[in-house]
């Protein structure tokens, strides 16, 4: 086991803390780490993705188990927390780097996903990633000791099988890779709804919390769900824009500037990349 550390800290949302809290983090930036946001609610991290697990005295939710090596170690820093084992282990959407690992927990956990999750995990075949037996399609409820987990789908974004994990009780809300936290959106969105995906952050912004935990990179507030809302409106309407001018893909990724989040993480390296997504996206849906 390499070096973490443990990072505690009291959630309070809108203060200096939380960045700072990732400030910190990075300096040493271990391979694993577990840091505590509340009374039983933790994030951890492996390498570049993170999730979140909460204790309860009748056993541990955790949400993607990330890898087998990920979850190999999360098992073994559990047994220093409590002695509950894992009940449920929720799959964010059915991306398997954040899903694989999970058959470290299968034999006292129960698995959760959206639907259209569960039958592409069923395609994949993977021994390391068992296939959900609890599902839903809208929304679902878990309790266990005392902690109410609501799993909310709120339409198509970068999956079709994207749940977003509300903790009412913390109001923190937790989602994988379609609300990045002042980050562009992942490459050229494979896999991506784009017009589904303003529609679906729309409905989020609708829920009722503070924090915002995404899958990769720091913590943000609920205003983030915003930001990133826009910045993908901002983005459709700059491609439309180019294509209505008769633009080609590479003429489109050479032109379109975004200078208004020219501060956010992967700007330079994904803006075109992002263009040339929605380019194909609006040049198919257009036919
Ligand atoms: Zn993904």
């Amino acid at each position: 086991m390499r070096g973490y550390r443990w990072v505690f800290a009291a959630l309070v949302v809108g203060s200096a803390l939380l960045p700072g809290l990732v400030v910190s983090a990075q300096q040493s930036r271990p391979d694993h780490e577990i840091t505590k946001l509340a009374d039983a609610v933790y994030l951890y991290r492996h390498h570049a993705h993170q999730a979140l697990f909460l204790t309860t005295p009748q056993g541990v939710i955790v949400t993607d188990p990330i890898s087998v090596e990920a979850a190999t170690w999360l098992k073994a820093e559990l047994k220093t927390l409590t002695d509950q084992p894992v009940r449920y282990v929720i799959y964010s959407h059915h991306h398997n780097d954040h899903i694989t690992g999970g058959r470290v927990f299968a034999e006292q956990a129960r698995f959760v996903s959206h639907a259209a999750a569960r039958d592409r995990i069923l395609q994949a075949a993977d021994p390391n990633t068992p296939v959900p037996d609890l599902t839903f399609t809208d929304r679902m409820s878990i309790e266990l000791g005392g902690t109410r987990v609501e799993l909310i789908y709120t339409g198509k974004n970068h999956s079709d099988n994207s749940l977003v994990v509300l903790l009412p009780q913390h109001k923190l809300l937790f989602a994988v890779d379609f609300i990045p936290v002042e980050t562009l959106a992942y490459r050229a969105l494979p896999d991506a709804y784009p017009d589904e995906w303003i529609e679906s952050l729309k409905r989020v912004e609708q829920l009722d919390f503070e924090t915002l935990v995404p899958g990769h990179g720091k913590i943000g507030t609920k205003a983030h769900v915003g930001l990133f809302r826009e910045y993908m409106e901002d983005l459709r309407a700059a491609v439309r824009e180019q294509l209505q001018k008769g633009a080609t893909v590479e003429e489109a990724k050479q032109r379109v500037r975004l200078p208004k989040y020219q501060q956010w993480q992967r700007y330079a390296e994904w803006l075109p990349e992002n263009v040339e997504g929605l380019y194909r996206y609006l040049s198919e849906s257009r036919q």
